[in-house]
């Protein structure tokens, strides 16, 4: 009976946000009003390079507490929706890049399924329901192999690394990126080996026209 009454008061109740202890979220958004603003208040876009990708944008410095928060809860605490969302608010506050397609970056097989979703591909499909491109998740595989299974997290892993990244992507059918402009998705920027070894493998094996790169979150001092 109890279980009833608390359920149909859930329904009926604003659930609570999930980013802080007293919000209350309204129906069809992902945190309250304050954590919200306070996400908008943060976004401060910065010129991202990277050898491989040049020209793109990351967004949100992860070093802020409810940045760092909302970035957590999109990568480990089962909260898809507040990825999409947040790909959503990072459409709104920079230009249109001039792409044909948005890649997300692909998730080591192990950790899709352990996740139930990959969270670069949740962003990206925020940036298309503003921007109107198209996302394309099979350009780029990053198969379950031995050497894969065997890396470490990308926050630990040391730049000598980045090889062995690089060897871990496979582009399944080349001729079909010939001359796509391509917007490469990540969730958060740290070395930026991983994004950049993706875009050298599609910088050196497929006949790109450009790759650029676009992060919500940087966890790195990209410029001082
Ligand atoms: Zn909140």
């Amino acid at each position: 009976m109890y279980h009833f009454l608390q359920s149909g008061f859930q329904r009926v109740l604003p659930k609570r946000c999930p980013t802080c202890p007293d919000g209350t979220v309204a129906q069809a958004h992902p945190v309250c009003s304050t954590c919200w603003a306070q996400l908008w208040s943060s976004v401060n876009p910065y010129p991202l390079n990277l050898s491989f990708a040049q020209g793109g944008t990351a967004l949100l410095p992860y070093h802020l507490p409810h940045v760092t928060h909302t970035m957590r809860s999109i990568k480990f605490g089962n909260r898809p929706d507040l990825a999409v969302a947040l790909g959503g608010l990072m459409a709104k506050a920079i230009p249109v890049p001039a792409v044909d397609v948005l890649v997300p970056l692909p998730l080591r097989a192990d950790r899709y399924y352990s996740r139930g979703y990959n969270q670069a591909e949740r962003i990206a499909q925020g940036l298309k329901a503003v921007w109107g491109l198209p996302v394309a998740v099979n350009l780029i595989h990053r198969p379950l192999t031995i050497q894969n299974f065997g890396t470490k997290a990308q926050a630990s892993r040391a730049e000598s690394d980045r090889f062995g990244i690089y060897g871990a992507y496979e582009i399944p059918e080349p001729e079909l990126l010939k001359g796509l402009r391509i917007a490469l998705v990540d969730d958060t920027l740290t070395t930026g080996s991983t994004l950049n070894a993706a875009a050298e493998v599609l910088q050196k094996k497929t006949r790109v026209a450009d790759v650029i790169p676009l992060t919500l979150a940087y966890a790195v001092r990209l410029r001082s």
